[in-house]
This record gives C-alpha cells, structure tokens and sequence, in this order.
C-alpha cells in the first residue's frame, strides 16, 4: 500500500508512520510543522518508501501516484496549542478534512479521520461510549477544536454516505509517549518536564479531574487495526484505566525522583471533569486492547525527554529564544 498522513511530523502521525513502514507500505507525509517537528521524522528522511512535503492540508493539495489511504492526523491537539492557534484549528478540521476527503475520493483512497474524545466535551455520560453525543460548549475556547472535530466526522459520514467512500473514524482519548513536544502544555508532557527540570508540577484546579491515559504504542495499534479491519462508524481508542490528575503527578514523581512541589493554578475554561473510554467496541471489533500500564509508560516517556535535557526544545514556552551571538568585528 502507499498511504498519505497528514500531520506525519507530529506526535501521532510519526509513530503511523513508523508502523506503516515496518509492514513494508510506502508513506508520504505531510505537515506544515504547526505544532510538529522535523526531529520526530528525521530517522525517516531519506528512505525509499518515505517521501516528505511540507504543505499545510488546509489548502489545496496535490499528491502525485496512486494512494491508498488518506490518515488525516493534522491539527494542533493541545488546549494550549489550540487557544494560540484556534483559527488553523478551526481550518485544518473544516478544510483540511475536506481537501483530504476529495485527494482520497480522487484516488480511490480509504479515508481515516483522527478525531477526539473532545467530541464528547464535558460529558454527562461515564464511561464515554461511541453512542453518546457529547456536551460541548461550541462558543468555549475549546469550542475551535471540539466543533471542527465534531464537522470533521460530519463530513466524513456525508462523503461515506453520498459518495460510497469507504471511511474510519477513530475517537483518540489521551495519549502520551516519546515525542510528544516538551513544552506543548498538556498533562503528561507538563508533569514529566517539570519534574525533570525542578519546577513546580502545576496541577490545574484541585486536581480531582479524570482522564484515561494511553500509552502511544497502544494507540498507535488500535489505529493500524481500525484502518486495516474495521467499519465506518466511530471508535473509540483509549485506556480505561482512570487517574485524577493528582494521581498522575504523583505517578510522575515517583518515576523520575524528582522533589519538585505541586503547585496549583486554576482550571481552565470548560476543562471535563472526567474522561474514560467505554472500549467494548474496539474489543469487539477489532480484538484490541491496551497493554502497557501507566507507570510502564510513564517510564519509558520520562527517559525520552531525559534525552531532550540539554535541547533548546525543552525552554519554556513563555521564555524567549536566546539571542543567536554577535558575529566578531573580523
Ligand atoms: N492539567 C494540569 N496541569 C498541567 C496541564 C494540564 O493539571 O500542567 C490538567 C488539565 O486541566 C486537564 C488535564 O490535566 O484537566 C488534562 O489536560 P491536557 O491538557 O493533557 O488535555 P485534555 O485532556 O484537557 O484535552
């Protein structure tokens, strides 16, 4: 198979990639490097079954040779990214979906959206199943991602519907492993540097809020077995096992010894109180299921970004870049 990934720079879309290599298909990636990084598909560059644009997918978008599949895995996924870059997000997943749906429609392509457990915003049902709609705020600030998720699948279904497309829709839930950007602001990526780095873990609000956190290898083989097998409705891919987010720091502490306090801030603007996947689906489905333990994969993120100490990535978003030298009088 040769497939498009959209996003393929990206914390995500790079381990498709990897995946999708190792079974000896050929990748093209895209990305316009928003919110991902040249490093995470470096090892990649230069592969015979790897090409590489740099193109964002909300504009038009041409790919020579035959595809197919289409992964569309670009946009910002972060809350902090998505409030600095709420208007992209609103594109790459009205837009961008739409460009993606019409290059697979053109090459006969299976279509596979990346979409969220943010479909389900502040939800009211617990554990989330793939049936419930969702409680979201669409004017919130984290209205620009939930929608234009919430219009991806929209649109997805109307060209699987009208178009006899042949589609997936994967809903992710929290993800976290090597190569998640050091600073991007979420829960994980935050605790572990902090940690590392001897600041305060900044726990926001109380502390006493859930999420469900799946380590990447996990997700990443629930995705591969929803694009190869699967069907069109929307699957959920998560691990069910729930923690407050004072529980993670805790975890967090333990697995790199740091003595950084918690500090606490306050919660931000719609954050959902709880979040865990209901995976009865994706069991049944698609004979998934996570495996590794959070503080296995705590672990082995802590020794990721231990490998970033000493790159200029792991500087504070809110610290400007050093200026480069003064080049000498001679
Ligand atoms: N959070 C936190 N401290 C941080 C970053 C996030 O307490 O430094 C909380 C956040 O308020 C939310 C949870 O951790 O309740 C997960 O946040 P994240 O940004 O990872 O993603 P979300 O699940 O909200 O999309």
């Amino acid at each position: 198979m040769r497939v498009l990934i959209t996003g393929a720079a990206g914390f995500l879309g790079s381990h498709l990639a990897d995946r999708f290599l190792l079974d000896h298909h050929a990748v093209v990636g895209l990305d316009n490097f928003v919110t991902g990084h040249p490093d995470n598909i470096a090892h990649l560059v230069g592969r015979d079954s790897f090409e590489f644009i740099r193109h964002n997918i909300s504009t038009y978008t041409f790919v020579a040779g035959p595809l197919d599949g289409v992964l569309h895995f670009a946009s910002p996924a972060s809350p902090v990214d998505y409030l600095e870059h709420p208007i992209p997000t609103l594109k790459v997943g009205a837009l961008g979906t739409h460009n993606a749906l019409g290059l697979a429609k053109a090459k006969g392509a299976r279509f596979f959206l990346a979409s969220t457990s943010e479909v389900y915003g502040d939800p009211l049902v617990h554990p989330q199943t793939e049936s419930y709609w969702g409680n979201v705020n669409p004017i919130g600030p984290r209205g620009v991602y939930d929608e234009a998720k919430r219009y991806a699948e929209a649109m997805t279904m109307a060209y699987h519907r009208y178009h006899g497309m042949d589609t997936r829709i994967v809903r992710i839930f929290n993800t976290y492993g090597p190569r998640m950007r050091p600073r991007d602001g979420r829960v994980v990526s935050n605790f572990i540097v902090q940690a590392l780095c001897g600041e305060p873990l900044t726990v926001y609000g109380d502390g006493s809020q859930t999420r469900s956190f799946c380590y990447v290898d996990d997700e990443i083989d629930g995705i591969y077995r929803l694009f190869m097998g699967g069907d069109s409705q929307p699957v959920n891919i998560g691990n069910p096992d729930e923690y407050t987010v004072r529980q993670l720091a805790e975890i967090v502490v333990a697995a790199t010894g740091s003595t950084s306090p918690i500090e606490y801030k306050p919660l931000p603007v719609d954050d959902p109180k709880v979040r865990r996947p209901d995976i009865t689906r994706a069991r049944s489905l698609l004979g998934w299921e996570p495996k590794v333990d959070v503080r296995e994969g705590v672990a082995r993120t802590v020794e990721y970004f231990r490998s970033l100490l000493d790159s200029e990535r792991m500087r504070p978003r809110d610290e400007p870049a050093p200026r480069p030298a003064p080049r000498s009088a001679t």
